[in-house]
């Protein structure tokens, strides 16, 4: 059972300048988690906001700025946005991940593509990108759903990135994919290949995620998530994922 406990909503600017700002302007935001009171990866948070402010042509806080945003909001997991209209305005949601446990694990695959990095730049990390939003929306009982690109690839779910096993190596798709290039992505990689796996960036067929000995999800508020189910396919192994999900977190502690 999901539970998000939603502590507070906090921007130093009136929330009627906010709301105006959101009608007319665009939003970006980055989902940071706190490990004993620490925030985890700030600097690549802050190097994925520039980016996603960088799109629209606008100008980011200083790292000192963000870092104070950051640590004057400290709670387990802080959803730092920015709404631009002219001049950017900042709020934070501050949330607990108490209660937040999962037993069961089912995704599926969408019928919504993602859309192509020509259109839309996979990492720009807007509030409400439509073809997120409108996979998020047949997501039913699923945990997530993952998207396909437009030449029918493997990318990702509405929320996380994908990691399959396969014979004792790690797959998962490219950057090129056409994929967000996650966090928690980017430091399982390196946590792996530091436990001696092999782990091969590629484009992935879809059908793979079915032949897998086993899945696994990967983002900022859970880490690693291992997958039970995929659509009707219920025998999915979740051994090695999930004595690799505990020890993801130790890793990821003693990183701070
Ligand atoms: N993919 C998408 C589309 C996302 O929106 C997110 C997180 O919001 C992720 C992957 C996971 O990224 P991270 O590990 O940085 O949380």
């Amino acid at each position: 059972m999901k539970v998000w406990c939603r502590k507070l909503f906090k921007s130093r600017h009136q929330t009627n300048e906010i709301i105006d700002a959101l009608t007319k302007g665009i939003a970006v935001y980055e989902t940071l988690r706190t490990y004993n009171g620490k925030p985890f990866a700030i600097e690549e948070h802050y190097r994925r906001l520039c980016k996603s402010l960088g799109y629209l042509k606008i100008n980011p806080p200083t790292y000192e700025e963000f870092e104070k945003l950051i640590y004057d909001n400290l709670s387990e997991r802080i959803r730092v946005v920015y709404v631009y209209d002219g001049r950017l305005l900042s709020y934070v949601f501050q949330e607990s991940t108490e209660n937040f446990t999962v037993d069961y694990v089912k995704i599926d695959f969408t019928n919504v593509r993602r859309a192509g990095p020509s259109s839309i730049p996979p990492d720009l990390k807007s509030l409400g990108r439509p073809d997120i939003y409108l996979a998020r929306l047949t997501k039913g009982d699923n945990y997530d759903v993952l998207l396909l690109g437009s030449k029918g690839q493997l990318c990702e779910g509405t929320f996380s990135n994908v990691f399959l096993l396969k014979g004792g190596r790690f797959v998962t798709p490219s950057l090129d994919s056409g994929i967000l290039d996650g966090i928690t992505r980017m430091y399982v990689i390196r946590f792996l290949k530091e436990k001696g796996y092999t782990v091969e960036e590629r484009f992935v067929e879809p059908c793979e995620v079915f032949y897998a000995d086993e899945v696994f999800l990967t983002h900022t508020s859970r880490g690693i998530v291992p997958v039970h189910q995929v659509g009707t396919l219920k025998t999915i192994s979740t051994s090695l994922s999930e004595k690799l999900a505990k020890e993801f977190e130790e890793y990821i502690k003693c990183l701070l």
